[in-house]
């Protein structure tokens, strides 16, 4: 394959693939941004750019997520690395974020729990922003966790520990101000599983049974062993299931429980205050 120029690459990969992914993946490659690329139309590439990007081009076509090509992706005020082993941190997470925030402060030491961090996108967000809090981290993936750790590291976050475990199960006898969590809540005959990027997403990260409520109700009904008096738990769910959460928070006695849409008006987190002593 001889060298070609960003245009002429630019041309060849609008055949395969769309264009804004076209310049995603080549501003990646070359380290640059959007404006380079159009202002340098006629630079050449190195045979090993060429080769780079035509074989991401080829990936692209056949599906395979920008994030997982990049290896990054951007969540809150940070970009997060990223594997096939997590679940690539979305939009609409970010409520989830604000809303912990909203409930802790830069000024009191908080104990914070995250339940399946993959990334650690959550955890490592808010810990950055509650230096004061310790936040502990938890996944079932090895894979996950080493991830999660290199992400804290790379940002300098230091007050989150990551655990492997299957939710509370290694955790003894510790108790948090506040829980949160973006489990698997996707129906495992959601056709949304077969689309998009989601196909090539870890299924431990995305589906539970009992129509994706599974993991949700175990995570609802053990989280008052492990949360302080007045307490919270906060959780991400899906489009439809916010009902459902709020009658599970109502039968181990929650209270101020509350739904909260996204962006797209859609509820997306539910959560409430553990103050029964039952
Ligand atoms: N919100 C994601 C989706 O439907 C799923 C994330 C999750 O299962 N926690 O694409």
């Amino acid at each position: 394959m001889p060298s070609l120029t960003i245009e002429q690459i630019l041309l060849r990969a609008y055949q395969r693939i769309d264009k804004i992914d076209a310049h995603l993946l080549l501003q990646h490659i070359l380290a640059v941004n959007h404006a380079f690329l159009l202002t340098h139309s006629d630079q050449m590439l190195t045979l090993e750019q060429t080769n780079h990007f035509l074989h991401w081009v080829l990936q692209r076509s056949e599906g395979v997520p920008i994030a997982y090509l990049t290896g990054q992706r951007e969540f809150y005020d940070s970009v997060f690395k990223v594997s096939n082993a997590v679940l690539i941190p979305r939009p609409e997470t970010e409520l989830l974020v604000d809303l912990a925030l909203n409930l802790t402060s830069t000024d009191r030491a908080c104990r914070i729990l995250d339940l399946g961090t993959g990334s650690g996108a959550i955890a490592i967000t808010i810990a950055k922003h509650r230096t004061l809090s310790q936040v502990t981290a938890v996944d079932i993936s090895v894979d996950a966790i080493s991830i999660a750790d290199w992400n804290a590291k790379n940002l300098c976050v230091s007050n989150v520990r990551f655990v492997i475990g299957n939710w509370f199960a290694e955790l003894s006898d510790e108790k948090f101000d506040l829980i949160i969590t973006n489990p698997p809540y996707v129906a495992e005959n959601d056709p949304h599983l077969q689309q998009g990027d989601l196909r090539f997403e870890p299924k431990l990260a995305l589906s539970a049974d009992h129509s994706g409520m599974n993991c949700i109700s175990h995570i609802i009904q053990t989280a008052p062993q492990y949360l302080e008096k007045d307490g919270w738990l906060l959780l991400e769910h899906g489009y439809d299931q916010a009902d459902e959460c709020k009658q599970l928070f109502k039968r181990v006695n929650f209270t101020n429980i509350c739904s909260y849409p996204d962006l797209a008006g859609i509820m997306r987190v539910s959560g409430g205050q553990f103050s029964a002593s039952s």
